[in-house]
């Protein structure tokens, strides 16, 4: 098993803690690669936190996300681990990495993470606006925070993954 830590970043105007609009049932997208022959699934698969599917011959273990390789058929599988819940993207980090989110990985290991899908929210750096509903699939969002009367955005998103 291993760790692996997804890790974003992003240029935020006059905004703070972007997160997932919905913790449970957002569905992260994430390339894959099989650890046994090294095969890139061409495809992003969605993972959420709250799916779990029965691991093969794992005695009743669960998984967010169970695969099967399509070139050596070898079956992987992933979890999120509950203790760790997805850590909002801060002001703080403006555009430098910051840790987003673990999962445990056996047999596999995720490469790529599309950010462009799914809903997003966030929250007005200075007027604690809540933008409920941001959607970053042309890559970047912009809005205006009436109450702080300044425009906001989110550009520039990129993600890594490293052992956690
Ligand atoms: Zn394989």
């Amino acid at each position: 098993m291993v760790r692996l830590l997804l890790e974003i970043k992003a240029e935020l105007e006059n905004v703070t803690d972007l997160a997932p609009a919905s913790a449970g049932t957002f569905e992260y997208f994430f390339q894959v690669k099989c650890n046994s022959c090294h095969e890139v699934h061409p495809k992003f698969v969605g993972v959420n936190r709250e799916d779990e599917r029965e691991v093969s011959g794992g005695k009743g273990n669960m998984a967010n996300f169970v695969w099967r390789c399509g070139t050596c058929k070898r079956e992987s599988s992933a979890k999120f681990d509950d203790k760790l819940p997805t850590i909002p993207y801060t002001a703080d980090a403006n555009g430098q990495f910051a840790p987003f989110l673990t999962l445990e990985c056996r047999g596999l290991e995720f490469v790529a993470f599309d950010p462009t899908r799914g809903a997003w929210k966030c929250v007005g750096a200075e007027s604690g606006t809540v933008f409920p509903e941001v959607d970053l699939s042309e890559g970047e969002w912009v809005d205006y925070d009436e109450k702080a009367a300044v425009p906001v955005g989110i550009s520039s998103i990129e993600s890594n993954w490293r052992r956690a």
